[in-house]
């Protein structure tokens, strides 16, 4: 069975005390993962440790960055390399999440450069694509998503596209408490996997696992995760509340 993901991502919220007690909230349900589950925690740079420290007796539970540079090292005051992480022995990393393209101006060409840092530092990118209101409004959200993907993952071989896993968030839910319909999401992540596809065939597009992400609640993750193609999700607001985010894995296929 293709991996079923539930991927926090913190953003910029909770001091480190609270950081650590929403870990020791989320882990004292003591959820055991099946092999095909991962449940990843995408926490501020200064939590990456106590984050990988909590988890690391737990099977298929991971400590994630929730960004890397674009470049490998150097003059670049303020910013975390994909080495760097390696170095602390993080093993998944956010890339392209929507609020880094918009307050960040990062590029799909920039998000190339950065998954293939993350790739040669032996870091799993979760790759985030999605389109905003006025795409989906005009109705061309597959091809905009396409190209997304087409200049970020599609100049990567066979045997590397297999290890990225995809966020698929579309702009108009995140945070807005609107989620995308079952029929929506199912749609568009069967379109993804018909794209990767189209340019690496069918095993390959089978195997890799398609997050949803835009709202994603207690209360919706189940109908979300039913859907064939979504292979579990990223979750913003509500993977800041630790019986939130039991239930949210809890609701992993
Ligand atoms: C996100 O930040 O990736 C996200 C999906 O946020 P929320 O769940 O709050 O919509």
């Amino acid at each position: 069975m293709r991996k079923q993901i539930a991927a926090a991502n913190w953003k910029m919220n909770c001091t480190f005390q609270e950081g650590e007690k929403l870990m020791d909230g989320i882990l004292k349900a003591e959820i055991k993962l099946a092999d095909h589950q991962l449940a990843i925690f995408a926490v501020p740079y200064p939590y990456l440790l106590m984050t990988r420290s909590e988890v690391e007796e737990e099977k298929n539970y991971y400590a994630a960055a929730q960004n890397c540079h674009h470049k490998k090292s150097g003059a670049y005051t303020g910013e975390v390399s994909a080495q760097m992480l390696h170095s602390l022995n993080i093993s998944y990393c956010l890339v392209g999440h929507s609020e880094r393209r918009e307050y960040n101006a990062e590029t799909n060409e920039m998000l190339a450069e950065k998954i293939d840092l993350c790739l040669e530092n032996f870091i799993t990118p979760i790759f985030c694509c999605g389109e905003p209101l006025n795409i989906r409004e005009a109705g061309t959200q597959n091809e905009y998503v396409a190209k997304q993907l087409e200049e970020s993952l599609f100049h990567l071989p066979a045997d590397k596209i297999k290890s990225i896993i995809i966020a698929y968030e579309p702009i108009w839910a995140i945070g807005t408490g609107k989620t995308a319909s079952t029929e929506q999401a199912q749609e568009i992540h069967h379109y993804l996997r018909s794209v990767i596809a189209g340019k690496y065939g069918n095993d390959i597009a089978n195997e890799i696992p398609i997050l949803y992400g835009g709202s994603v609640k207690a209360n919706n993750a189940k109908e979300i995760f039913g859907c064939a193609d979504v292979d579990g999700g990223l979750v913003g607001g509500a993977s800041l509340v630790a019986n939130d985010f039991i239930e949210i894995i809890k609701a992993l296929k």
